[in-house]
């Protein structure tokens, strides 16, 4: 399990630098377990398109910018978030 100081300070996407928003091509997108979720942050940390934000105490994804990529559910150490498909 990856923790959080271990990792590397990596430039991404959270700059005045606007992503690109994803259409209609995305075939699956991640859904939050919020019973689960610890609030890490590893998650939020390793999304490549930094869509992942926290709102009101719970962690929110951004679907006009989100790439459903699958990286925040592959890493997330409480295995809370689900990819579902995108109908
Ligand atoms: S990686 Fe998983 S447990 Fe950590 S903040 Fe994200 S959803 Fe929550
Ligand atoms: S699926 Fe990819 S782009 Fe979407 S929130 Fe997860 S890591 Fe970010």
């Amino acid at each position: 399990m990856i923790k959080t100081k271990e990792l590397p300070l990596v430039p991404h996407l959270r700059s005045p630098v606007r992503p690109i928003r994803t259409g209609s091509w995305r075939t699956l997108r991640p859904v939050i377990d919020h019973e689960n979720c610890n609030s890490c942050f590893i998650c939020w940390s390793l999304c490549p398109d930094g869509v992942i934000a926290k709102a009101q105490g719970k962690l929110t994804v951004d679907y006009d910018y989100c790439k459903g990529c699958g990286i925040c559910s592959h890493e997330c150490p409480q295995h809370a978030i689900e990819m579902v498909r995108n109908d």
